[in-house]
Protein backbone atom coordinates (compact mmCIF):
# COMPACT_ATOMS: atom_id res chain seq x y z
CA UNK A 1 0.00 0.00 0.00
CA UNK A 2 2.77 2.49 0.84
CA UNK A 3 4.51 1.79 -2.39
CA UNK A 4 0.92 2.26 -4.34
CA UNK A 5 0.70 5.28 -2.55
CA UNK A 6 4.36 6.80 -3.33
CA UNK A 7 3.70 5.79 -6.90
CA UNK A 8 0.70 8.62 -7.02
CA UNK A 9 2.71 11.22 -5.98
CA UNK A 10 5.63 10.40 -7.73
CA UNK A 11 3.63 10.81 -10.63
CA UNK A 12 2.31 14.28 -9.42
CA UNK A 13 -0.92 14.25 -7.26
CA UNK A 14 -1.33 16.90 -5.06
CA UNK A 15 -4.18 15.16 -3.21
CA UNK A 16 -3.94 11.47 -2.36
CA UNK A 17 -5.97 9.34 -0.35
CA UNK A 18 -6.22 6.53 2.65
CA UNK A 19 -7.28 2.96 1.72
CA UNK A 20 -9.97 3.40 4.54
CA UNK A 21 -12.94 3.30 2.10
CA UNK A 22 -14.82 0.41 3.23
CA UNK A 23 -12.84 0.78 6.74
CA UNK A 24 -16.40 1.98 8.70
CA UNK A 25 -17.64 -0.83 11.47
CA UNK A 26 -20.77 -2.07 9.03
CA UNK A 27 -18.44 -2.87 5.82
CA UNK A 28 -15.70 -4.51 7.76
CA UNK A 29 -18.50 -7.27 9.45
CA UNK A 30 -17.25 -10.48 8.61
CA UNK A 31 -13.84 -9.69 8.11
CA UNK A 32 -12.58 -9.51 12.11
CA UNK A 33 -11.71 -6.16 11.98
CA UNK A 34 -15.02 -4.49 12.70
CA UNK A 35 -14.44 -3.97 16.41
CA UNK A 36 -10.35 -2.32 15.20
CA UNK A 37 -12.13 0.44 13.29
CA UNK A 38 -10.05 3.26 15.18
CA UNK A 39 -6.45 1.22 14.87
CA UNK A 40 -7.21 0.53 10.74
CA UNK A 41 -8.22 4.24 9.91
CA UNK A 42 -5.25 5.44 11.97
CA UNK A 43 -2.66 2.98 9.80
CA UNK A 44 -4.18 3.91 6.41
CA UNK A 45 -3.66 8.23 7.48
CA UNK A 46 -0.19 7.14 8.71
CA UNK A 47 0.74 5.05 5.29
CA UNK A 48 -0.20 8.05 3.10
CA UNK A 49 1.07 10.23 5.22
CA UNK A 50 4.71 8.61 5.11
CA UNK A 51 4.22 7.94 1.35
CA UNK A 52 3.28 11.59 0.62
CA UNK A 53 6.35 12.68 2.91
CA UNK A 54 5.11 16.67 2.67
CA UNK A 55 4.88 16.69 -1.08
CA UNK A 56 1.19 15.45 -0.86
CA UNK A 57 -2.31 16.57 1.08
CA UNK A 58 -3.39 13.42 2.39
CA UNK A 59 -7.50 13.23 2.21
CA UNK A 60 -9.39 10.65 4.45
CA UNK A 61 -11.63 8.16 1.98
CA UNK A 62 -14.80 6.96 3.28
CA UNK A 63 -17.19 4.74 1.63
CA UNK A 64 -20.50 3.87 2.01
CA UNK A 65 -21.85 1.18 4.55
CA UNK A 66 -22.89 -1.21 1.75
CA UNK A 67 -26.19 -1.57 3.23
CA UNK A 68 -29.46 0.37 1.81
CA UNK A 69 -31.12 2.79 4.21
CA UNK A 70 -33.98 2.95 1.61
CA UNK A 71 -34.44 -0.52 2.08
CA UNK A 72 -34.50 -0.51 5.97
CA UNK A 73 -31.36 -2.21 5.70
CA UNK A 74 -29.69 0.20 8.13
CA UNK A 75 -31.41 2.90 10.47
CA UNK A 76 -30.33 6.51 10.26
CA UNK A 77 -28.87 5.79 13.92
CA UNK A 78 -26.58 2.89 12.93
CA UNK A 79 -25.50 5.31 10.01
CA UNK A 80 -24.70 7.94 11.90
CA UNK A 81 -22.69 5.94 14.32
CA UNK A 82 -20.62 4.40 12.07
CA UNK A 83 -19.30 6.93 10.13
CA UNK A 84 -19.44 9.13 13.57
CA UNK A 85 -16.92 6.38 14.63
CA UNK A 86 -14.91 6.51 11.58
CA UNK A 87 -14.46 10.15 10.94
CA UNK A 88 -13.08 10.39 14.15
CA UNK A 89 -10.86 7.96 13.78
CA UNK A 90 -9.32 9.52 10.69
CA UNK A 91 -9.05 13.36 12.09
CA UNK A 92 -7.18 11.81 15.41
CA UNK A 93 -5.01 10.46 13.08
CA UNK A 94 -4.19 13.71 11.10
CA UNK A 95 -5.81 13.42 7.89
CA UNK A 96 -6.20 17.09 6.35
CA UNK A 97 -9.35 16.38 5.42
CA UNK A 98 -12.36 13.73 4.72
CA UNK A 99 -14.01 12.27 0.99
CA UNK A 100 -17.45 10.54 1.42
CA UNK A 101 -17.04 9.14 -2.00
CA UNK A 102 -18.66 6.57 -4.28
CA UNK A 103 -22.41 7.59 -2.25
CA UNK A 104 -25.13 6.53 -4.37
CA UNK A 105 -28.05 7.91 -1.77
CA UNK A 106 -28.12 11.07 -1.05
CA UNK A 107 -29.41 10.44 2.71
CA UNK A 108 -26.16 8.12 3.41
CA UNK A 109 -24.14 10.38 1.93
CA UNK A 110 -25.89 13.62 4.37
CA UNK A 111 -25.60 11.40 7.33
CA UNK A 112 -21.58 10.77 6.50
CA UNK A 113 -20.93 14.27 5.64
CA UNK A 114 -22.38 15.71 9.17
CA UNK A 115 -20.06 12.98 10.86
CA UNK A 116 -17.54 13.92 8.74
CA UNK A 117 -18.13 18.00 9.39
CA UNK A 118 -18.54 17.28 12.99
CA UNK A 119 -14.45 16.61 13.14
CA UNK A 120 -13.91 20.08 12.04
CA UNK A 121 -12.47 19.03 8.93
CA UNK A 122 -12.70 20.04 5.27
CA UNK A 123 -15.11 17.74 3.91
CA UNK A 124 -15.74 17.22 -0.06
CA UNK A 125 -18.82 15.24 -0.92
CA UNK A 126 -19.28 13.28 -3.60
CA UNK A 127 -21.96 10.96 -5.24
CA UNK A 128 -21.92 8.63 -8.58
CA UNK A 129 -24.66 9.37 -10.96
CA UNK A 130 -25.04 6.57 -13.05
CA UNK A 131 -28.22 6.27 -13.78
CA UNK A 132 -31.57 7.48 -15.64
CA UNK A 133 -31.39 7.85 -19.28
CA UNK A 134 -28.98 10.64 -19.42
CA UNK A 135 -26.30 8.87 -16.64
CA UNK A 136 -27.52 11.94 -14.39
CA UNK A 137 -29.42 10.21 -11.70
CA UNK A 138 -28.29 8.65 -8.70
CA UNK A 139 -28.67 4.83 -8.36
CA UNK A 140 -32.13 5.81 -5.75
CA UNK A 141 -33.23 8.38 -8.34
CA UNK A 142 -32.52 11.19 -7.10
CA UNK A 143 -31.44 14.34 -9.74
CA UNK A 144 -28.22 15.83 -9.40
CA UNK A 145 -29.45 19.14 -8.16
CA UNK A 146 -31.70 17.29 -5.52
CA UNK A 147 -28.41 15.23 -4.41
CA UNK A 148 -26.09 18.24 -4.48
CA UNK A 149 -28.33 20.53 -2.24
CA UNK A 150 -28.23 17.79 0.01
CA UNK A 151 -24.67 17.55 0.28
CA UNK A 152 -24.70 21.28 0.89
CA UNK A 153 -27.06 21.18 3.63
CA UNK A 154 -25.23 18.54 5.31
CA UNK A 155 -22.55 21.01 5.60
CA UNK A 156 -19.84 20.10 2.74
CA UNK A 157 -17.44 21.70 1.92
CA UNK A 158 -16.68 20.41 -1.37
CA UNK A 159 -19.15 18.91 -3.81
CA UNK A 160 -18.32 16.20 -6.36
CA UNK A 161 -19.37 13.26 -8.60
CA UNK A 162 -17.14 9.82 -8.89
CA UNK A 163 -16.95 6.77 -10.21
CA UNK A 164 -19.62 5.37 -12.27
CA UNK A 165 -19.76 4.52 -15.96
CA UNK A 166 -16.35 6.36 -17.63
CA UNK A 167 -15.60 9.97 -17.90
CA UNK A 168 -18.27 11.10 -20.90
CA UNK A 169 -20.76 12.98 -19.60
CA UNK A 170 -18.55 14.24 -16.78
CA UNK A 171 -18.15 17.91 -17.88
CA UNK A 172 -21.98 18.40 -18.64
CA UNK A 173 -22.80 17.29 -14.73
CA UNK A 174 -19.69 19.47 -13.70
CA UNK A 175 -21.34 22.34 -15.30
CA UNK A 176 -25.07 21.59 -13.64
CA UNK A 177 -23.07 21.49 -10.22
CA UNK A 178 -21.34 25.21 -10.80
CA UNK A 179 -25.29 26.28 -11.40
CA UNK A 180 -26.23 24.59 -8.12
CA UNK A 181 -22.90 26.05 -6.05
CA UNK A 182 -19.94 28.04 -6.17
CA UNK A 183 -18.26 25.30 -3.79
CA UNK A 184 -15.08 24.24 -5.18
CA UNK A 185 -15.99 21.21 -7.72
CA UNK A 186 -13.99 17.49 -7.13
CA UNK A 187 -14.55 15.31 -10.04
CA UNK A 188 -12.99 11.91 -10.12
CA UNK A 189 -14.31 9.79 -12.77
CA UNK A 190 -13.37 6.41 -13.51
CA UNK A 191 -11.74 4.80 -16.70
CA UNK A 192 -15.15 3.50 -18.13
CA UNK A 193 -16.74 0.10 -17.49
CA UNK A 194 -14.24 -2.75 -17.54
CA UNK A 195 -14.43 -5.70 -20.04
CA UNK A 196 -13.57 -9.15 -19.28
CA UNK A 197 -10.02 -10.44 -20.87
CA UNK A 198 -9.86 -13.78 -19.75
CA UNK A 199 -9.72 -13.24 -15.53
CA UNK A 200 -8.74 -9.49 -15.27
CA UNK A 201 -10.74 -6.76 -15.71
CA UNK A 202 -9.57 -4.45 -18.44
CA UNK A 203 -10.00 -1.05 -19.00
CA UNK A 204 -9.67 0.28 -22.53
CA UNK A 205 -9.66 4.13 -22.12
CA UNK A 206 -5.98 5.39 -22.45
CA UNK A 207 -4.40 7.86 -20.04
CA UNK A 208 -3.68 10.45 -22.66
CA UNK A 209 -7.93 10.40 -24.02
CA UNK A 210 -8.70 10.21 -20.53
CA UNK A 211 -6.80 13.23 -19.69
CA UNK A 212 -8.31 15.35 -22.49
CA UNK A 213 -11.46 14.86 -21.45
CA UNK A 214 -10.53 16.05 -17.92
CA UNK A 215 -9.56 19.04 -19.29
CA UNK A 216 -13.06 19.94 -20.58
CA UNK A 217 -14.07 19.18 -17.26
CA UNK A 218 -11.55 21.89 -15.39
CA UNK A 219 -13.14 24.36 -18.29
CA UNK A 220 -16.41 23.59 -16.75
CA UNK A 221 -15.73 24.78 -13.51
CA UNK A 222 -13.84 21.80 -11.77
CA UNK A 223 -11.22 22.51 -8.75
CA UNK A 224 -9.89 18.74 -7.93
CA UNK A 225 -9.84 16.34 -10.55
CA UNK A 226 -8.23 12.68 -10.60
CA UNK A 227 -8.88 9.28 -11.26
CA UNK A 228 -10.89 6.61 -9.69
CA UNK A 229 -11.84 2.67 -11.35
CA UNK A 230 -9.58 1.50 -13.93
CA UNK A 231 -7.23 4.38 -13.68
CA UNK A 232 -3.43 4.33 -12.72
CA UNK A 233 -0.66 6.74 -11.72
CA UNK A 234 0.13 6.93 -15.68
CA UNK A 235 -3.33 8.64 -15.44
CA UNK A 236 -2.19 11.00 -13.45
CA UNK A 237 1.13 12.15 -15.18
CA UNK A 238 -0.97 12.55 -18.37
CA UNK A 239 -3.16 14.98 -16.77
CA UNK A 240 -0.36 16.88 -15.59
CA UNK A 241 0.75 16.94 -18.72
CA UNK A 242 -2.19 18.35 -20.24
CA UNK A 243 -3.25 20.55 -18.07
CA UNK A 244 0.26 22.26 -17.84
CA UNK A 245 0.10 22.37 -21.65
CA UNK A 246 -3.48 23.92 -21.30
CA UNK A 247 -2.19 26.64 -18.74
ZN1 LIG B 1 -14.53 4.02 -8.71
Amino acid sequence: MLDVARSYVAAGSEVILTNTFRANCVALEGTGFADRVREVNRAGVEISRRAAAGRAHVFASMGPSGRLLAAGEISERRLEETFAEQARALAEAGADAIVIETMSDPDEAAIAVAAARDTGLPTVACMVFDSGSDDDHTFTGATLETAIRALLDAGASVIGANCGRGIEGFAALCARMRAVSDRPIWIKPSAGLPELDGERAAYRMTPDRFAESLSEVVRAGATFVGGCCGTSPAFVAAIRRTLARER
